[in-house]
């Protein structure tokens, strides 16, 4: 578990640790095994900790980065573990601080449109107290029962409703966290303006563990929206696809999410969709808008006559209750991996006219490297999340997905794209942030890391 200097006894750390949280929460081989992975398993990272450790308070949070710091131990923050980049993972050893028992929602205040919860909450869990309240959560990633809102600002996740709302960051104003070599900090606060030095808030947010440990998170709400329509509408290709996007974006509407799925992706997911759909459907998109029952009233006949004369449309649908569409949508990954059993995503986004430039570069990437693919993602942010099919049984298969996603990145950062686009750098892509950072833009990247974490003990090897 040495990170510089003389190795350290494990079992002097392990007891240490245990009375700073209790013996119970320090977990032993067999309780670790879960931690060795995140979702990003497909993709073959794999790292087994030296020690698991459940805090209960950020006070025992900074108490335990302290005996590791003092050991020259690194440690490294986890939350649901759905990342999909190996974030969370211990490469090269570490104690893993599992956040899952800072669960407690601290504060409700629905007159103020507000809530301070610990970072461990699920991010259903804070969905739900929010709409018990009549009041709005946005920010809806596909893992939301097992993500937690300390990772959902650590990677600052999207959804399909950021396209109308913006990603996590957009509704944090207060964090807690846990910074080396083991001091708890508050940074923002309840306040709606705030720009009281710099915006350290937004700094944490997406910083991956990499500069702290968040323990505490305050969130904006708004009302939640009375009424919601959503439409499928299908085409035979990407390229007609793509052409209803733009008119979708032109009509003046600002629907709530703007999502894609192309052919292969939906070949793989048909059998569940709600309402039928051809097996060779070329390309969907799913519209949907909320508001108040009038602007939704108002809002879905236009959107109808947008998708219906769009060129090639092979047909629409319109459903109201539009949450039996995102519990399948929310099938997608899974239904791809099924395919041939393994996988290998690479999440970027674009400038909105490039979208269709970067669908091509990624099934031409991956025919380069003899691999199925398929894509899905938010069309309305252009954030395709490139996937790159395979037999994992098959010799050098995960490698080739490996290198053709690697090549995408490349392709990517071309177009003025992002490659990181809303699951994160993580390990999987670390290494590869010059393709889209200057020099200048490196320098300041990495002056920040050494501000918050000069040891370098501090989730080590992650968004470098
Ligand atoms: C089926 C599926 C669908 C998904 N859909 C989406 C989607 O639509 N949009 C999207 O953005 N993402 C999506 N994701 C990715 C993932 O759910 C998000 O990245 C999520 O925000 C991770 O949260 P977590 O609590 O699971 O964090 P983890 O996986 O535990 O950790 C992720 C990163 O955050 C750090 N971290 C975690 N908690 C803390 C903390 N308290 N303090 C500091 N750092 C911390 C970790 O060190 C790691 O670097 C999906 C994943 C899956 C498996």
């Amino acid at each position: 578990v040495s990170h510089g200097g003389e190795a350290p006894s494990l079992t002097d750390l392990a007891a240490r640790i245990a009375g700073i949280v209790g013996l119970q929460h320090v977990l032993d081989g067999t309780r670790q095994a879960a931690y060795a992975t995140d979702a990003g398993e497909s993709r073959g990272l794999r790292a087994a900790p030296d020690l698991v450790v459940r805090p209960g308070s950020a006070d025992e949070v900074a108490a335990t980065m302290a005996a590791c710091h003092e050991r020259g131990v690194a440690v490294v923050p986890r939350g649901g573990g759905t990342g999909l980049v190996g974030g969370s993972l211990a490469f090269g050893g570490g104690v893993v601080i599992d956040v899952g028992r800072l669960n407690r929602v601290l504060e409700v205040n629905p007159a103020a449109w507000r809530m301070t919860v610990g970072a461990g909450l699920t991010t259903t869990h804070l969905q739900r107290i929010a709409r018990e309240n009549g009041l709005y959560f946005p920010p809806d990633p596909g893992a939301a029962e097992n993500s937690q809102i300390g990772g959902n600002v650590a990677t600052d996740a999207g959804g399909p409703h950021a396209f109308k709302y913006g990603t996590t960051g957009s509704w944090v104003t207060g964090l807690e966290m846990v910074i080396p070599p083991g001091r708890v900090v508050a940074i923002g606060g309840a306040n709606r303006k705030d720009v009281t030095g710099y915006d350290l808030v937004s700094l944490m947010v997406g910083s991956e563990g990499t500069l702290g440990i968040i323990t505490e998170c305050t969130v904006r709400l708004i009302p939640a929206p009375r009424a919601r329509a959503a439409m499928t509408a299908v085409f035979p290709t990407s390229e007609a696809g793509c052409e209803a996007l733009l008119a979708v974006v032109g009509s003046g509407l600002v629907p709530s999410a703007i999502d894609f799925l192309d052919r292969g992706s939906l070949a793989a997911a048909h059998g569940g969709f709600p309402a039928g759909l051809d097996e060779d459907a070329g390309f969907m998109l799913i519209v949907e808008v909320d508001g108040d029952e009038a602007e939704v009233d108002a809002s879905v006949p236009v959107l109808e006559e947008v998708l219906g004369s769009a060129t090639q449309c092979d047909r629409f649908r319109t459903v109201r209750d539009q949450r039996e569409l995102w519990r399948w949508r929310d099938t997608v990954t899974g239904a791809v991996r099924a395919l041939r059993g393994g996988k290998l995503s690479a999440d970027v986004s674009v400038p909105a006219e490039h979208f269709q430039d970067a669908l091509a570069a990624s099934a031409a990437v991956a025919g380069e490297h003899g691999l199925d693919f398929c894509a899905w993602g938010h069309a309305g942010d252009a954030n395709l999340h490139s996937t790159f099919v395979f037999d994992p049984g098959a010799e050098g298969a995960l490698a080739r997905a490996a290198t053709a996603a690697d090549h995408l990145l490349v392709r990517i950062s071309a177009m003025g794209g992002s490659i990181a686009a809303e699951h994160g750098v993580g390990w999987a892509k670390s290494g590869r942030l010059s393709l889209q950072l200057g020099e200048e833009a490196l320098r300041l990247h990495r002056g920040v890391k050494e501000l918050f974490d000069p040891d370098g003990l501090l989730n080590p090897g992650k968004k470098s």
